[in-house]
């Protein structure tokens, strides 16, 4: 029996289904050290704010509830992923390091990291799909080039074929012990926005609070998608985009959910298709960033690169906080501050 395990990189994919890189783990009977690194320095202006940093620490708190049920423990870790990595496959005498890609342009960066150091380490280092329906290298315009609108780049996705079928959580993974920090150590929660105290009444972050919300969806919101979502004022999107933001739910396994709800209700057709298309837009963004990593920081259209803004902390503070005079705007800005969650218009 294989004894020496792989490292399993979590990064934003919170779950145990449909996770590739545990697939091919669980399959070849190769043990696995769980691990979630928490590295600040990477994201550099784009670390996660209160609100994220208190749905990670919950998530997370989820995720190692479901590994200790198969009597596994999830190490926890500080400081630069690269490093922390190669000291735990040290440590543990691993063979590699598995972990899910990710698209934003410092964890594109982050992964080139530890590929470097681990190939150095003489470690394997291997990624897998799953963060996203469509690989951005597979869609490409006829020239060869990347979409840079919408419409033709969904067309292009839909004419690829199906996203295949999400896989279970595998029955049995051989967790391997390694060492680490309690969460609290990540002290994610040490600063919380106050309106968090009621989060838990309207949001279960991990897994199991993602199907549930993707059921409640399916069976109360579905139905009135395509008018729903207009209404600022009604609560008619589905709220699983924190869900898959950190990979508590897999883009496959929601592409599925909803073409398999009631296929033979012609009535949801219409929904389906525009909720599939909001899919869509998740897709062209990590498409547009992936080829086009400038994007957090530079305008797509160069003509744009000197747009006047006007620098106004007094303004932007009443923006931030509902206060601009403008009833819509105010009110979607509070609704955000208060719920974490801001409708679609
Ligand atoms: C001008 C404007 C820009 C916006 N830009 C974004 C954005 O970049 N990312 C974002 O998540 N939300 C964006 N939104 C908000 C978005 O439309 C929804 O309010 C939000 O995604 C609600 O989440 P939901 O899961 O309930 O959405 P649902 O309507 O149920 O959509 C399902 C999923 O599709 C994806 N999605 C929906 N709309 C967008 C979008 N516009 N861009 C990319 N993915 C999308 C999300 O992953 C979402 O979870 C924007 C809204 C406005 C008015």
């Amino acid at each position: 029996m294989d004894t020496q395990p792989v490292i399993y990189w979590f990064r934003q994919d919170l779950r145990l289904a449909d996770l590739p890189g545990l697939v091919e783990a669980a399959s070849n009977g190769i043990p696995v050290v769980p691990v979630y690194v928490l590295d600040d320095a990477a994201p550099g202006e784009w670390a996660p704010g209160a609100a994220s940093r208190w749905w990670l620490h919950h998530s997370l708190k989820s995720l190692a509830a479901s590994i200790r049920q198969q009597h596994g423990s999830l190490w926890f870790h500080m400081g630069s992923a690269a490093q922390r990595l190669i000291e735990l496959a040290a440590q543990t005498d691993a063979r590699g390091i598995y972990c899910s890609r990710a698209f934003e342009p410092w964890a594109v960066q982050q992964e080139r990291d530890v590929q470097r150091r681990a190939t150095r380490a003489g470690l394997a280092f291997e990624r897998f799909g799953g963060s996203l329906l469509f690989d951005p290298e597979q869609i490409r315009t006829q020239s060869g080039t990347f979409y840079q609108t919408f419409t033709p780049f969904w067309k292009a996705c839909r004419q690829q074929p199906e996203p295949s079928p999400p896989q279970p959580a595998p029955p049995q993974i051989r967790w391997h012990p390694a060492s680490g920090l309690a969460l609290d150590d990540l002290r994610l929660t040490a600063k919380p926005p106050p309106p968090a105290a009621h989060w838990p009444s309207l949001w279960q972050p991990g897994e199991a609070g993602a199907a549930a919300a993707l059921r409640q969806f399916l069976d109360h919101g579905l139905a009135g998608y395509q008018q729903g979502r207009e209404l600022p004022g009604q609560a008619g999107t589905s709220r699983l985009s924190p869900h898959l933001h950190f990979g508590e739910l897999s883009p496959r396994q929601l592409w599925h959910a909803i073409q398999t709800y009631c296929p033979d209700d012609a009535s949801l057709a219409v929904h389906r298709d525009r909720f599939l298309a909001q899919l869509g837009w998740r897709e062209f963004s990590h498409h547009l960033l992936y080829h086009f990593p400038a994007l957090p920081n530079a305008p797509f259209n160069s003509a744009y690169q000197q747009f006047p803004w006007i620098e106004d902390a007094a303004a932007l503070a009443a923006w931030r906080e509902g206060r601009t005079g403008y009833p819509l705007v105010d009110a979607g800005m509070r609704e955000l501050s208060q719920t974490g969650h801001m409708h679609n218009r």
